[in-house]
């Protein structure tokens, strides 16, 4: 990649605010190289980037953004009730997503809000549901696969096997959360990350926890 290149796969200053502004888990370097890597798909393939995990909307932002500059949409999957990590008692719980009246995370609404307020509600297209199953019914094409959902074994290998499938021959696929050494995190991103190696996949780049990859 030229610095030109690079230069041009920086989200603008306003679409950066309302990331770095949003709830959620992806940090501002790693976003960039998801950013990078959702401008480059959408362009290469002019198909819709898809994301398993959107919770309020942090990295949906980014996605939506390369998005709309290649005349494609973000699509985005989650059932908004939280992953293990986020439920009550747990490490990455934030109270202020519980629904009072039901009694269960819901990050439905914060999602909404944050997207509607960068103005990327236009291009994105949210999916509530639980990833395999919407899965199961998808039937088009995809040109980017981001895979930052459940951490569990059962739940990441779920999302490789029901998303690569619908990605494009020459479509990327990222996953987030991919720990080489335990002390740093779960392994289950880092096990779906090894399989796509062993299974065709080449590395593209990686940054923090971020990798992309690519069919070889
Ligand atoms: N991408 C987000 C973080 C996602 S957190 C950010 O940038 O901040 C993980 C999300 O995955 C949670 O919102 C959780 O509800 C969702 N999730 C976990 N397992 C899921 C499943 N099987 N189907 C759909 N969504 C799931
Ligand atoms: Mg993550």
């Amino acid at each position: 990649m030229t610095e030109t290149e690079r230069t041009a796969a920086a989200p603008a200053a306003e679409v950066l605010a309302a990331f770095e502004a949003a709830t959620g888990f992806m940090p501002v370097d790693e976003g960039l190289a998801l950013y990078a890597a959702a401008v480059g798909a959408a362009r290469d393939t002019n198909l819709p980037l898809l994301e398993v995990g959107s919770y309020c909307g942090r990295s949906t932002i980014l996605l939506a953004d390369a998005a709309r500059q290649a005349g494609t949409l973000a699509l985005t999957v989650d059932h908004h009730r939280g992953s293990e990590e986020q439920q009550p008692g747990w490490e990455y719980h934030d109270a202020s997503l519980v629904d009072p009246e039901v009694g269960r995370m819901d990050t439905l609404p914060r999602f909404r809000r944050t997207l509607y307020a960068a103005g990327l509600e236009p291009y994105v297209v949210a999916l509530v549901g639980r990833s395999p199953q919407v899965a199961a019914v998808w039937g088009a094409p995809l040109g980017l696969v981001f895979v930052d959902g459940g951490h569990t074994d059962e739940h990441a290998t779920a999302d490789y096997e029901s998303w690569v499938p619908h990605l494009a021959a020459d479509g990327l696929l990222v996953i987030h959360d991919v720990f080489p050494d335990p002390a740093d995190g779960g392994q289950a991103p880092y096990r779906i990350y090894l399989r796509a190696l062993a299974e065709g996949f080449a590395e593209v780049s990686a940054h923090g926890s971020l990798r992309v990859l690519r069919r070889g």
